[in-house]
């Protein structure tokens, strides 16, 4: 019999540690048989006129066409004259909701072992609209912009999102108790999509009493959908719960199906090159990227490999405490598979 045509995806390795954990991401997918050809474009040294930025159009093409991405950790040149790297791909390839998957690790121990939860974080608006002015001397003004278009766009993405992975319940994390009009229209939105789907349960919690009911029971919540500024916050305060920035992956869904996975953290210029790196949060993004695609054997099989050798303790990077190198882990995972 003869193996299904591979499926292309593109792969930004990035900058600082990023070619290092992009590194350890190919030799996991070759052990588990993951059919995916990777298309690697890295961030050039001048700036595309066509896209503003160290980005060529050729880069965003080839996201566009595979509508799947790996993207590893960028640092934005500093200099005037271009975009920054991420804006660039936020803003060409519409993407407008960002996807973080957080679970306690087993084996892994923080101060809890039982969260579960998924924030999904509208993406291109709110507060982040980059729409400030200063009106008058000594008073600034930042517009805060809520649209019916995209709320109902993140809503429905979140509870798509729950369907399809089990999930029983979306909470709509809001103000509208002080932001009545932009709050309330993104709550008018989660409603008007909830009653779309009668077998999830659906539920609006303040903001405030949100992290609160977080810090004390993370167990308490499934899914939550909320608009930018808020779901920026509350992403990182639930990374936070389950062992930091190194473990968590994330995904960038935008217009057409395109899914751009990246680990939340940075290029960590500190220890890049140094074969010190936990590649952790980006292979559990290649995860999400691969339960994208509907590759869900693959994940599982990718997943459980990941958590059984951070869980045995054996193989683990400086930032777990341990002091294997990137690649001695990588092979551990591989040994898993
Ligand atoms: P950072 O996340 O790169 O580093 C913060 C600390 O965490 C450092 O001590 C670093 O060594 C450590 N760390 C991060 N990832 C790690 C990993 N996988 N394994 C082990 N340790 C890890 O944040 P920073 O120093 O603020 O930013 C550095 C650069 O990264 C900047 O240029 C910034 O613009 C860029 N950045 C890019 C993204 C992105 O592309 N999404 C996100 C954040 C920062």
């Amino acid at each position: 019999s003869s193996a299904p045509a591979p499926i292309p995806a593109t792969l930004f390795p990035g900058d600082g540690i990023g070619p290092e954990i992009a590194e350890a991401v190919k030799q996991v997918f070759q052990a588990a048989e993951v059919p995916i050809e990777w298309e690697e474009h890295y961030v050039g040294d001048q700036i595309d006129p066509r896209t503003q930025s160290f980005l060529t159009w050729e880069s965003l093409e080839s996201v566009r066409r595979n509508k799947v991405g790996l993207k590893g950790p960028m640092a934005t040149p500093i200099g005037k004259g271009h975009r920054s790297l991420n804006l660039t791909l936020r803003k060409e390839l519409n993407l407008y909701a960002n996807v973080r998957p957080c679970y306690s690790l087993p084996g892994y121990k923080t101060r809890y072992d039982n969260v579960n939860l998924i924030t999904i974080r509208e993406n291109t608006e709110g507060e982040y609209s980059g729409l400030e002015h200063q009106v008058v001397r000594g008073v600034v003004e930042s517009l805060k912009i809520i649209t019916r278009q995209a709320s109902l766009r993140v809503a429905e993405y979140a509870f798509h999102y729950a369907k399809i992975h089990g999930r029983e319940r979306v909470s709509a994390i809001h103000k509208a108790n002080i932001m009545q009009k932009t709050d309330g229209l993104f709550l008018k939105c989660c409603r008007e999509v909830a009653e779309k789907y009668p077998e999830i349960t659906y539920e609006e919690v303040v903001i405030d009493n949100c992290c609160m009911m977080l810090v004390k029971n993370p167990a308490l919540f499934d899914v939550l959908v909320m608009p930018n500024l808020y779901g920026d916050i509350i992403s990182d305060l639930c990374a936070g719960l389950i062992g930091g920035l190194g473990l968590t992956p994330s995904c960038n869904i935008g217009e057409g199906g395109i899914a751009l996975a990246e680990a939340v953290h940075g290029s960590a210029p500190d220890i890049a090159g140094k074969n010190l790196a936990n590649p952790t949060a980006l292979l559990l993004s290649a995860v999400t990227m691969l339960r994208h695609l509907e590759l869900y054997d693959k994940a599982e099989r990718i997943q459980n490999a990941i958590l059984t050798t951070i869980a045995e303790g054996k193989y683990r990077t400086a930032d777990l405490g341990g002091s294997s190198s990137t690649t001695d882990f990588t092979k551990a995972i591989c040994g898993h598979l």
